[in-house]
């Protein structure tokens, strides 16, 4: 298969054993120019199976403690709504805002009704959460653990395209310099379909028209702007955010050394 970010051919990568009822041994490809990996399996899986592990993964990880998959996901989450919150204070995101693979909603829940909730797969518990997507009528858009489950570019796309011409994408993903050729890697999770480099990142960013970057170390976000003086006026009201800042014109490359971590 080709690289839907590139167009380069993928070659083959390595192989994982999960020994679930709908996911046996899994095939991964990389990109031998941008370096994106992509679970070949799961993309050439029917849509019917793919949902169906997905069903499968999400009991196993309700039944589980979360936590001991993810220990800094609570803090994290405070982090980021608490971001949320100083970054639509100071006017450098605003409504219309939504919460793209929102699951359980949490993240709206301490930032504030302000940030719509959607998520194709749970069932809607609260009146925040919006049951369809109007494309082009997003100031802002955020997905957290939403890009390593997509499926290639239409999955990308939709995401991209809620935006306003001049809105703001947060992202939060494991993006990394390489990925590495271990089948032990704690991120090959059985529902993780794409694994972002840094070099795709960077593709996927000035393909979809963003123009300058702001990564916030503390809440793990990349904050993506069209609009140059959103980006601006972040810079400017950035030292009294707590947390540390990197900016840059491009996609802000931060993750460059292992172990990668999310
Ligand atoms: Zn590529």
């Amino acid at each position: 298969m080709n690289c839907f970010v590139c167009g380069a051919e993928m070659r083959p990568f390595m192989e994982k054993s999960f020994a679930l009822k709908h996911l046996d041994a899994c095939r991964y490809v990389r990109c031998e120019s941008c370096g994106l990996v992509v679970a070949e399996t799961l993309y050439d899986m029917p849509h019917a199976q793919w949902q169906q592990l997905n069903r499968e993964c999400h009991a196993a990880y309700q039944h589980t403690d979360a936590l001991a998959v993810d220990p800094n996901w609570l803090p994290r989450l405070h982090a980021q709504a608490e971001l949320l919150t100083s970054l639509k204070n100071f006017g450098v995101i605003d409504s219309p805002a939504v919460d793209f693979g929102a699951g359980d909603g949490k993240l709206s829940d301490f930032a504030g009704d302000w940030l719509k909730k959607f998520d194709e797969f749970m069932s809607r518990p609260d009146e925040n959460y919006l049951t369809e997507l109007a494309p082009g009528t997003f100031n802002f858009v955020i997905t957290c653990s939403v890009f390593e489950h997509l499926l290639g570019a239409a999955d990308v796309e939709k995401i991209f395209d809620l935006l306003t011409d001049g809105g703001t994408c947060a992202l939060h993903t494991l993006v990394c310099e390489e990925v590495p050729r271990d089948p032990n890697w704690f991120y090959l999770q059985p529902v993780h379909a794409t694994f972002w480099t840094n070099v795709a990142m960077k593709k996927i960013f000035a393909q979809y028209n963003f123009k300058s970057c702001a990564y916030h170390v503390e809440s793990r976000l990349w904050l993506m702007f069209r609009d140059e003086e959103k980006f601006s006026r972040l810079k400017s009201c950035a030292e009294k955010i707590s947390g540390t800042w990197s900016f840059a014109a491009d996609f802000v490359d931060y993750w460059k050394v292992k172990p990668y971590r999310s």
